[in-house]
């Protein structure tokens, strides 16, 4: 269910002092973009290289009613959640799943280049959310699969 993401994200962006000691730093440089100060959920939906890659991903799977481009004026996971994946916009469901098969990858990209300092570009990462979705979906995500399996 979608609400599980919402309450991992929600312990990311409200809870500092569990996150403090698991090394979330107070506004370093984002590893993904290394563009701004990276606070909260910065790398969910504002940060460049998460869009660049949603934009892949958007571009190569025809993904209607979703655009990334006023991301970075929402300011809550909340109501950036709520204009991907609310009830009322078309394929909730399908886009729910990818938002948190992505979401997923970015926290664990995240961590790859702060704790082990390895790197992946978009199109890495692109393919392993493809090889993720196709193993969600072997295990039944069939709404996952209406959107990704395409050819
Ligand atoms: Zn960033």
């Amino acid at each position: 269910k979608s609400s599980s993401l919402l309450d991992w994200l929600y312990k990311i962006e409200f809870g500092p002092p569990i996150e403090a000691k698991r090394g979330w730093p107070n506004c370093d440089l984002c590893p993904l973009c290394k563009r701004v100060q990276e606070c909260g959920t910065h790398l969910f939906y504002k940060c460049h290289f998460t869009r660049r890659l949603w934009s892949l991903i958007i571009d190569k799977y025809h993904i209607l009613g979703l655009d990334t481009t006023g991301w970075p004026l929402f300011d809550s996971v909340e109501a950036w959640w709520a204009s991907t994946c609310d009830n009322d916009t078309p394929n909730h469901q399908p886009k729910a799943s990818l938002t948190m098969l992505v979401s997923w990858t970015m926290w664990n990209e995240r961590n790859a280049r702060v704790f082990k300092h390895k790197s992946a570009p978009p199109t890495i990462l692109l393919a392993s959310i493809e090889t993720e979705a196709n193993l969600w979906i072997i295990a039944g995500a069939n709404k996952l699969g209406s959107i990704i399996l395409r050819e």
